[in-house]
């Protein structure tokens, strides 16, 4: 075996050879299965009389009020720390700690780490070292395997550089298992592993005025110097769990879904599952298929649209292959769309461009926003009404129907797909146990207790979800004046130009985080967009001479008030509680972008006039420009 750090005689560069090897050939699975019953694939007809009128606004209201508060999460330190470890690789490969110098280091081996690899080597940036916390690429889909597990995106649009590697998915909605391997063949392609240190957290980065550096600190006793850091660490990376009042006496096996435990033999056993998410979603069908008793334990539902699978074609090989561009032309024609679930459903004929772009719908006169919104509600009223007919009419249990249907806005809480999710609790082992409004009460030595009843468990499993939009590395940031990201976004709001420069954090460049935008419901297009940005301002810094750029600050100011805005603007259609809006408690514009393609339109004249712009020549002797 080569040693774990190597130089390149060619460049003088280091080589990296730290890959961890699978833990356990059992981490096998499979997404969603192709199902020949049509009814399970089409939402039923519109019932009668579906009009969102002050009746069901109240009742939405009250569903929401309901909750409010009710979600109380912490995260996994202590006791619970365990359930952060990696279990599906072999143990960390033991190398010397680094104390050297690169130009660029970036945090995370996800699409974002693998898509800026290949951009910055296509421009000519080698001196490139990414610092993973996992023992292999792939980010989300090295860390979830949960059985089931697939992505919601189409896979046509959503796994990037297809044509550079020549691959087409061998479902429209790929499993995960397939999503990793394809990142590892990506990787393996185009030299990624030589520049990659796996097993290795970030634990501290800190601006160096002195010597205009980022100094990187890492679990593995590395002191790194870089030029730029680029945060490439994800939006749903930090698992979260729900606090339950004795959770730690549980004496039966317990994971989080993040961490898939495939030692455990689920076969027989009496398993629960809490939450109900979009994991859980993909997870109880499969589980079904194995266990003894299932109990899932709901607080909220999620809704269930049609997913209908199905296999890539050999008809689209065949045009594909012959169709140089294909799957950068369907992504771009997915971004065009603005309407979530018709982004989701993803019509072939509209994304293989059989069919034109619809034009907008023009109204008999013009509508003030306040009359456009409402309009969105009343439609999304009418798919959600439908998503509700669909429960009825797929659960024949009617008090497990009644607890399974959603009350509130389409997208408003994370959407998601299934055909074989609401089957399932028709199965006589399969149970839903509503918790809601609150959520589970109490954990005991043997199982959960709700109401006064005990469900005894064998294996517990938590589908509690992540952290959104706060990758705990933005709180090891320290800028210029020593002061960290989470010290300034504390005390100023939530402050950023694009999404990826925040003022007094030179050379940093935050990739998919909060107010950084794309314009789609692609998570690549946003990973896209801001890899060729970051790609463009180290070229346009290399052209110029500048070693140091900053944003002006009152740009970012306006910046910020301006995802404010459109989050006030747009938040009707999100009015329930959710992570996306911090469980009802975060700043309007302090996590995602609601703009849409508004972002681009901030873009484009910062990258032609350059005037957000800060540049220095990075001379620590020369005095730094005046603002
Ligand atoms: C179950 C699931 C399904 C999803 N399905 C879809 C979908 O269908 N469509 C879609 O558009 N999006 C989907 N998403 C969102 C998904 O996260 C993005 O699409 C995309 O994969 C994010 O890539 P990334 O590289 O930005 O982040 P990630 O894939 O999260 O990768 C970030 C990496 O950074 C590493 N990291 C974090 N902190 C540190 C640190 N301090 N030091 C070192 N390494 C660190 C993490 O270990 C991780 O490997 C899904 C998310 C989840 C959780």
């Amino acid at each position: 075996m080569n040693a774990p750090v190597l130089i390149d005689p060619e460049t003088g560069l280091k080589v990296f050879n730290t890959r961890a090897a699978k833990a356990s050939e059992k981490i096998v699975g499979k997404g969603y299965s192709v199902l020949t019953d049509q009814k399970l694939k089409e939402l039923p007809e519109l019932p009668a009389g579906a009009i969102f009128d002050a009746e069901e606004q109240a009742k939405y209201r009250a569903f929401k009020e309901a909750r409010r508060g009710a979600a109380d999460y912490m995260a996994m330190e202590g006791e619970f720390k365990k359930y952060l470890d990696d279990v599906y690789s072999e143990p960390p490969i033991p190398r010397e700690a680094l104390t050297d110098e690169c130009e660029i280091l970036v945090v995370g081996a996800g699409f974002g780490g693998l898509l800026l690899w290949h951009r910055l080597s296509q421009a000519g940036f080698t001196d490139v070292r990414f610092c993973e916390k996992g023992g292999d690429v792939g980010g989300t889909w090295y860390w979830n395997r949960y059985p089931g597990i697939a992505c919601d995106v189409e896979s046509y649009s959503y796994l990037p550089l297809l044509e550079e590697m020549g691959y087409v998915p061998s479902m429209k909605f790929a499993s995960g298992f397939e999503i990793l391997e394809y990142c590892q063949n990506l990787a393996q392609k185009f030299g990624f592993y030589d520049h990659c240190l796996f097993h290795t957290t970030v634990e501290g980065t800190t601006w160096d005025e002195a010597c205009g550096r980022w100094i990187v600190e890492t679990d593995r006793g590395d002191t790194m110097r870089a030029r730029f850091v680029i945060l490439a660490n994800g939006i749903l990376t930090t698992p979260k769990l729900a606090r339950i009042a004795g959770m730690e006496k549980f004496q039966g096996e317990s994971f989080h879904t993040s961490r898939w435990n495939y030692n455990i033999d689920l076969r027989a056993k009496r398993v629960g599952i809490i939450g109900t998410g979009a994991t859980a979603v993909q997870a109880v069908p499969e589980l079904a298929k194995i266990v003894g008793q299932l109990y899932v334990f709901q607080r909220t539902p999620s809704s269930i649209d049609v997913r209908d699978q199905r296999a890539t074609t050999d008809e689209e090989r065949a045009t594909w292959a012959n169709e140089p561009g294909w799957a950068r032309a369907r992504r771009a024609r997915f971004a065009k769309i603005s309407a979530g679930r018709t982004a989701i459903q993803a019509n072939d004929d509209y994304l293989a461009g059989k069919v034109p772009d619809r034009k907008p719908r023009k109204h008999e006169r013009e509508l003030s926003p306040e009359e456009l919104t409402q309009k969105q509600l009343d439609s999304n009223f009418r798919i959600m009404e439908q998503i509700r007919a669909r429960v009825d009419a797929i659960v024949k249990d009617p008090k497990t129907a009644a607890a399974l249907k959603p009350y509130y806005p389409y997208g408003c809480k994370r959407p998601t797909f299934h055909d074989e999710y609401l089957p399932a609790f028709n199965l006589p082992h399969v149970h839903l146990v509503d918790t809601a409004p609150r959520g589970v009460g109490e954990i005991n030595e043997r199982g959960i207790v709700q109401e006064g009843v005990e469900y005894p468990l064998d294996v517990l499993i938590y589908a509690t979800g992540f952290q959104w939009m706060g990758t705990s590395t933005f709180n090891m940031v320290t800028g210029r004046g020593g002061r960290t990201l989470k010290e300034k976004w504390e005390s100023e709001g939530t402050k950023t130009f694009l999404g990826l420069h925040s003022h007094g954090f030179p050379n940093l460049f935050i990739v998919t985080g909060p107010q950084g935008g794309g314009g789609s419901f692609n998570f690549t297009d946003a990973i896209d967009a801001h890899s060729d940005y970051v790609v463009w301002m180290l070229r346009t810094m290399r052209e110029r001479g500048a070693r140091i750029v900053d944003v002006r600050k009152e740009l970012e100011d306006a910046y910020a008030e301006h995802c404010r805005v459109v989050d006030i603007a747009t938040a009707p259609l999100r009015d329930c509680i959710s992570y996306y809006n911090g469980e009802g408690n975060a700043a309007p514009g302090s996590l995602a972008y609601y703009g849409g393609g508004r972002w681009h339109k901030h873009r484009i004249p910062a990258q032609s006039t350059l005037v957000p712009y800060l540049f220095e020549d990075g001379d620590p002797t020369v005095s730094r420009a005046t603002e």
